[in-house]
């Protein structure tokens, strides 16, 4: 466990950073060619931290030409896979080295709690990038079960030159997950990092060339979504992007793939996801402590937040109760004080629009908070509906907002549960062993937990059902099929040379 420091220290450390301000591409930090900057802010105090290059298309193909050339001539694509193994669990080795960097950085440009970057966010990201190195020489190819005159095996090659694009509320733990599994496949990469938050992502390009990554294999390309994500949507050599953000968004990247290459695309998308708890849930203390976990967390900006608490009847008012209680000990305030759990919403954009949430409707019932408590901070709100059609329900409001809906039966729980466009997660408590095991099949999600609330971890496969997302599973040896592709190679073993293969 991390030692914390004192929100004096933090301060401290926070005025002393060497904060990144260009782009990573080929091995070295460079301006965008335009010479064009945007301002990066601390969404905590609305201070601007520093300037950033604003790329462009041309700064897209020039990555994507030095990846490519990287990707061909195999200076990482064709290495033993222990050599690249060796590289990546440096890096992981020099993130946890530089940790307390890594974790002020990210709270400052984020706005995320220093408790939740020291505890969650980097070290998590180190272990990621390490799991995966470690796996590289653990994965054996196949051998069909074909005729006894041929060998027919089932190889898995790199797929190629790969865009990253991610999102900002997860930035360097996002980073690893797609760059860990992508890298240790021998892919050559190129990631366009939310604006708001390009620091730690540039960071570490840093840490992984001094671990030893060849020049040209990661490149960060830092930019808008138009100016950068597009460009990398679209690009003709480019062979797959692996996506996490908005559904619209990832909506767009279908596009840019039928209207260019017909590039691979994987999309990690939103969630509203359902918490169901049922009249038999036991220890209530852990139930709200878990819901409160799963609404709270980040701010509620979690695709996988458990923003629908979805609750029978019998057991509602004793749940809220000590539900508020939990949320009670949540503190909102300095992102930098290690004592705070809440800190402030990305940005003032964002902020604008979960406050709009809380003052549309008339009908529902503030069980809780909806208050804001300064600009960019709102405190956790729990919000009972009347409506199950409203936006509350319906739409990723990606804030601290509890929504709940009373049900009366274990049916009705789940129907309301599947009743959404969206299936990332969802959770389920009950005594009833049986009960939980049919409830989690029949929920509608990638990742579903029982008597808890939680999002597995590196070893289980992490992605969406339905409007959550397609084409792949990020985390745990499945996330290597994104970035793989396979190949069947024939051999002849018949004496004749002129056999055919059927
Ligand atoms: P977003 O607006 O979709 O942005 C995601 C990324 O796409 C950013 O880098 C963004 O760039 C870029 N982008 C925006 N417009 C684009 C366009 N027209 N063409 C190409 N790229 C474009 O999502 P967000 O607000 O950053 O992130 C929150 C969302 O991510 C939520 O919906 C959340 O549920 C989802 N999420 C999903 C997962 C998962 O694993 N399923 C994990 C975390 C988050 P700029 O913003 O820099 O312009
Ligand atoms: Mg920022």
């Amino acid at each position: 466990m991390t030692d914390l420091l004192t929100h004096e220290e933090y301060r401290a450390i926070a005025q002393s950073l060497d904060l990144p301000q260009n782009a990573w591409i080929d091995g070295a930090y460079r301006p965008a060619i335009s010479g064009k900057t945007f301002e990066t802010v601390n969404p905590a105090t609305g201070v601007v931290l520093g300037t950033i290059a604003a790329c462009g298309p041309a700064d897209v193909d020039f990555a994507v030409a030095k990846a490519r050339e990287a990707f061909e001539d195999g200076r990482w694509s064709k290495l033993h896979p222990g050599a690249r193994k060796d590289v990546l669990v440096e890096l992981s080795r020099l993130m946890l080295r530089n940790a307390r960097e890594l974790a002020v950085m990210e709270s400052l440009d984020a706005g995320k709690t220093i408790y939740d970057c020291e505890t969650v966010d980097i070290p998590e990201a180190a272990h990621v990038i390490k799991w995966h190195g470690e796996l590289i020489d653990k994965i054996y190819d196949q051998v069909s079960p074909a005729s006894n005159g041929h060998i027919a095996m089932v190889v898995r090659e790199a797929v190629g030159v790969v865009g990253l694009v991610l999102p900002w509320n997860f930035p360097l733990l996002m980073l690893a997950w797609k760059i860990g599994p992508a890298l240790a496949s021998g892919c050559s990469v190129v990631v366009k990092p939310a604006a708001e938050t390009t620091l730690t992502a540039l960071r570490l390009a840093e840490l992984a060339a001094e671990a030893g990554l060849p020049r040209g294999v990661l490149n960060i390309v830092t930019g808008s979504g138009a100016d950068v994500g597009e460009p990398l949507g679209r690009h003709k050599d480019v062979d797959m992007v692996s996506f996490t953000g908005s559904t619209v968004t990832g909506r767009r990247f279908l596009h840019y793939s039928a209207d260019s290459n017909l590039k691979e695309v994987v999309l990690e998308l939103g969630g509203k996801n359902p918490c169901i708890v049922l009249d038999d849930a036991e220890d209530l203390d852990a139930v709200a402590s878990h819901v409160v976990n799963g609404a709270f967390w980040n701010m509620g900006q979690n695709c996988s937040a458990a923003s629908r608490l979805i609750v029978q009847a019998g057991i509602k008012d004793r749940l809220i109760a000590k539900v508020k209680e939990h949320a009670r000990e949540w503190i909102v305030g300095d992102p930098l004080n290690p004592e705070v759990r809440i800190g402030a919403l990305i940005s003032k954009a964002h902020f604008a629009k979960v406050s709009s949430y809380l003052k549309a409707s008339k009908s529902d019932r503030i069980l809780m908070g909806g208050k804001i408590v300064g600009e960019g901070f709102i405190e956790p709100t729990i919000v009972e509906v009347s409506d199950r059609n409203s936006s509350l329900v319906r739409e990723e409001i990606f804030g601290p907002v509890l929504t709940v809906v009373p049900v009366a039966s274990f049916e009705e729980a789940i129907a309301v549960a599947n009743d959404t466009e969206y299936g990332l997660a969802a959770s389920i408590f009950t005594a009833n062993g049986k009960r939980a095991l049919r409830g989690a099949r029949m929920l509608r999600a990638g990742t579903v937990t029982v008597n808890s609330f939680g999002e597995g971890d590196i070893t289980t496969p992490f992605g969406g059902y339905k409007q959550s997302g397609f084409g792949g599973r990020d985390n745990s040896i499945h996330a290597h099929d994104q970035y793989t592709q396979l190949k069947t190679i024939w051999l002849d073993l018949t004496d004749t040379a002129d056999t055919a293969i059927g």
